[in-house]
């Protein structure tokens, strides 16, 4: 059996920073050896479950460009199903095999006697443990509590004075001593498995040869090794990855609502799948050079688990910005356009050109490309563009204090501007270049072309000053250099704003 790896989200919700990282590294590795890709959704945490939570995951990672050879949509596939919830016949008999054989037990301790335990182990400061009754209860006691209608929950007899050994290709062995483990359940109540046993049954039954994970899992190797000895498998090979921190260098919450963490946002504010892949690519690996931008499949032939780190791996969003500026400028005007068109479709919609004043004004897809050529350079993400588009659009401009000030020191340019510019008629960017150069004034450089800019777009900053005013159009720039040159407001200086 070949390499067969999988990627095991628990539907909670959106994806995740993490989960696409890992889904990416269990991705590269199945590529990388000619594999397969397993993707198995773990569910059976049902009070956590969210009904959408599968189909995002499954956007998500498809958007991202990486694909996978079994899971929930691919029926013909010959370990599914690949839902937990959907497997719980599989779970059903494994639980009864361990119980069969010793390695587990019908525990009846009640929530309140659980707690009581509980805190009479932390008030003797010890660490908090199965310790009770169930572990060897007589059919005695068993029957007892069966005639009070308890509901048994089913635990792992944990093996006393026994070592369990991960090998771990990123961290080398890790060792566990069975006296720090308490009998943990594995099958709630209502039947249900927890996490810990059904990863190993799934993991066996889809013959998983690698465990590409998250480092969090690290503390449940040992309880899932206890498994695989019990039902006389052999582990597979596991690879934990390092945790992802946020600048502070500590780990980084879901619940931060200062970092964006969720492929779905980074997708509606116009981030690229690209440069999410490059920077997913490098959140614990890194090549032996320092090439640093990876397309996906450079990625993937350039992965091995071996230059993995262990070290905390730091999310720089500052470095996602570059790197999504540096595709957004690199791949085809294009294809960059298509993308960014969603995102600025309440201001302007594809279609024959006309000079509407209500949003969203219509505009040719040329157009659309020209904006986004002239804005691509600065670009961080995307959804800037719909900020940036604004001044380029009918419709009265929002005006800074800069603007009006230099608008009041230049009126004689905007007046002659306008006066130049009435005379364009093809109304192309390099006619237009040109006319802004036979401008009849003494003024030049900023003197110059800062007043008309505030004029026509109402900032002192931005593109190409020609290009810009091609895209705003003749008549609203005429309109607004005429605004400019004659309003009242300009002709003082305000105090009141
Ligand atoms: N369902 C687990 C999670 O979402 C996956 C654990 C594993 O890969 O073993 O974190």
């Amino acid at each position: 059996m070949g390499v067969r790896v999988r990627y095991a989200p628990s539907p909670t919700g959106a994806l995740h920073l993490g989960g696409a990282r890992t889904a990416l590294f269990n991705y590269a590795f199945a590529k990388k050896h000619g594999g397969t890709f397993v993707m198995r959704f773990e569910d059976t945490d049902q009070a956590r479950h969210t009904e959408d939570g599968i189909a995002s995951q499954c956007d998500g990672l498809r958007w991202l460009g990486i694909s996978w050879d079994e899971s929930v949509d691919t029926p013909d596939a010959p370990y599914g199903p690949y839902r937990q919830m959907e497997r719980l016949p599989l779970y059903a008999e494994a639980i009864a095999q361990c119980i069969a054989s010793g390695h587990a037990y019908y525990c009846y301790c009640t929530e309140e006697e659980r707690a009581r335990e509980r805190e009479a182990q932390e008030a003797r400061g010890c660490m908090p443990k199965y310790a009770g009754p169930c572990r060897d209860a007589s059919q005695e006691d068993i029957q007892k509590w069966q005639s009070a209608q308890r509901k048994p929950v089913v635990r792992w007899r944990v093996p006393q004075d026994k070592t369990f050994d991960m090998h771990d290709l990123i961290r080398g062995t890790v060792q566990w001593h069975s006296a720090d483990i308490g009998d943990w359940v594995i099958a709630r109540a209502d039947g249900v498995p927890t996490y810990n046993f059904a990863v190993v049954v799934d993991d066996i039954a889809m013959r998983i040869s690698h465990v590409i994970r998250g480092e969090e899992h690290i503390s449940n190797t040992p309880r899932q090794l206890m498994v695989y000895e019990a039902l006389h498998a052999t582990p597979p090979q596991f690879a934990h990855l390092p945790l992802i921190l946020n600048d502070q260098r500590k780990k980084m919450s879901k619940r931060d609502a200062s970092i964006v963490q969720f492929i779905d946002q980074y997708r509606a504010l116009g981030y690229t799948p690209e440069a999410l892949i490059n920077i997913l690519a490098l959140l614990g690996w890194a090549p032996d050079t320092d090439q640093e931008l990876f397309s996906l499949d450079a990625f993937v032939s350039s992965f091995s688990i071996d230059r993995i780190h262990k070290n905390g791996a730091v999310f720089d969003p500052a470095k996602l910005d570059w790197m999504n500026n540096h595709y957004m400028r690199t791949l085809p005007l294009d294809v960059t356009t298509e993308r960014i068109a969603p995102l600025v479709a309440h201001l302007v919609r594809i279609g024959d050109a006309d000079e509407g004043t209500t949003l969203p004004v219509v505009r040719t897809r040329a157009w659309l490309r020209a904006c986004v050529d002239l804005h691509v350079e600065p670009m961080r993400c995307g959804a800037e563009l719909a900020q940036w588009m604004r001044p380029l659009l009918p419709g009265v401009v929002q005006m800074s204090d800069d603007a009006r000030e230099a608008i009041r020191e230049g009126r004689d340019v905007i007046g002659a501007c306008a006066e130049a510019l009435r005379h364009v008629h093809t109304w192309q960017a390099s006619d237009i270049a040109q006319a802004l150069k036979n401008i009849n004034t003494s003024k030049k450089g900023k003197q110059l072309f800062v007043p008309i800019r505030a004029a026509v777009t109402g900032t002192i900053h931005g593109r190409d000053l020609a290009r810009t005013i091609a895209l705003i159009g003749r008549e609203t720039v005429l309109e607004r250099l005429h605004a400019a040159h004659t309003a009242h407001e300009f002709s003082m200086k305000h105090t009141d704003q």
